[in-house]
């Protein structure tokens, strides 16, 4: 789940970070409130889950209440790459002396967490990773050991971070790994961190990516829950607790296990049709489990043909067939089915599926061949 910059800032805060003090506002007229409480000059920054806002016109400073009143109206309703800006961030401007980047996160390549640091800033990291590399200071951080104020001083001066900054960079970096570590993060990322022209390093941007399997430890992280930015079949599966990712074919498929679910979508590809979604619906694919996950799909009008694939392994044959026919029973679908159901006692689960005589549902005994079915059902020319 990312986070805003408002809420990566408060995590920040939480953890001991320095960053401005902010207000949020939804209103021009709560922006010119937040801004009297917080007082002139205030950097207005458009709430959108996406970076590059300041080259979009997205963050932009004022120096008094008519300056503010322009401009919070102007990034109010803006469009960023696709993210309409309904809320502002409100803050107290700082004097920006330099702008750094660090960063933690998880290298997968390597299958370790790695922390970044540079003394060039405030660009995208993807675009100083291409023009200067050697601008970027990278160390691997071992899970047992942790990250230390050893190792934050070491990359510190290895970064050539200015002399005035390498004590407060260096404390930001240990309490930023605690963020990541303790915090259950996937990313947290600031750029810039800055030193002021007073002297002082602050994270003035926050970019945090929390890592949402670890949300059962996290009762807080409720509130973050930023369902506004999920499309309603996603918030539908996520209040569900299916793993569901919303995609813009015809062909709704459901299978148990995530590898089976991937392929199943590659599948349904290669045979010359498009995956609606990638729905996994785990180990068990209980009745209650299948009807929550033809529910979802029930509710993607692109959806014209559902494709059920499920190998049996720990759950047995005829108990997904019940769950499936118990489903259909639960669930309205005007969309045909194709099933295939195999692995243990997969016979007496397709008896079950035959008994229910439906039109609307069928079975193939292979992946491919119930894939080429739905695929022909949904109207797309199988392959
Ligand atoms: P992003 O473009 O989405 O990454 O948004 P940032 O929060 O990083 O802001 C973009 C840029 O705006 C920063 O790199 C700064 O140069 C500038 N900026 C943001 N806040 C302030 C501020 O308080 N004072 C000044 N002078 N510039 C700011
Ligand atoms: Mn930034």
């Amino acid at each position: 789940m990312d986070l805003y910059e408002y809420q990566g800032k408060a995590t920040f805060a939480r953890f001991g970070m320095p960053v401005p003090q902010g207000e949020v506002a939804d209103s021009v007229e709560a922006a010119v409130a937040a801004a009297g409480r917080l007082g002139y000059p205030v950097v207005v920054k458009a709430q959108v889950l996406t970076g590059g806002r300041g080259k979009a016109g997205g963050v932009r400073l004022a120096a008094g209440e008519a300056e503010l009143t322009e401009v919070a109206g102007a990034i109010l309703g803006l469009d960023i790459k696709g993210h309409v800006v309904h809320r502002l961030w409100i803050e107290q401007a700082s004097a920006i002396a330099r702008e750094y980047y660090a960063s933690f996160t998880l290298d997968r390549t390597a299958k370790d967490h790695l922390c970044m640091l540079s003394a060039r800033g405030g660009m995208e990291i993807e675009e100083l990773a291409e023009t200067d590399p050697a601008a970027i200071v990278r160390r691997h951080v071992d899970p047992l050991t942790g990250f230390t104020a050893a190792d934050a001083a070491a990359m510190v001066a290895e970064a050539g971070i200015d002399e005035a900054a390498r004590d407060g960079v260096a404390s930001i970096l240990v309490d930023l790994w605690r963020c990541y570590d303790e915090g259950d993060a996937d990313l947290v990322e600031i750029n810039p961190l800055i030193l002021t022209d007073g002297g002082r390093v602050v994270a003035l941007d926050a970019k945090v990516t929390l890592d949402d399997s670890a949300a059962f430890r996290h009762p807080e992280w409720a509130d973050y829950a930023n369902l506004e930015a999920l499309d309603h079949r996603e918030r539908l599966a996520r209040e569900k607790g299916l793993q569901y990712v919303g995609l813009d074919g015809t062909v709704g498929v459901i299978a148990n296990g995530a590898g089976l679910a991937m392929s199943t979508c590659d599948v349904v590809q290669q045979v010359g049709g498009s995956p609606a979604n990638f729905l996994d619906i785990g180990g068990g694919a209980s009745a209650e489990v299948m009807a929550n996950a033809l529910q979802v799909i029930a509710t993607d009008e692109r959806v014209r043909s559902i494709f059920v694939n499920v190998f049996g392994g720990i759950t047995r044959g005829e108990e997904v067939g019940k769950g499936i026919a118990q489903a259909l029973q639960e669930v309205h679908l005007d969309a045909p089915i194709v099933v295939r159901l195999d692995g243990t006692n997969a016979e007496e689960g397709r008896a079950i599926l035959e008994g229910l005589g439906s039109a609307r549902l069928e079975q193939r005994p292979t992946m491919l061949e119930a894939a080429r079915r739905a695929v022909e059902l949904a109207g797309e020319a199988a392959r």
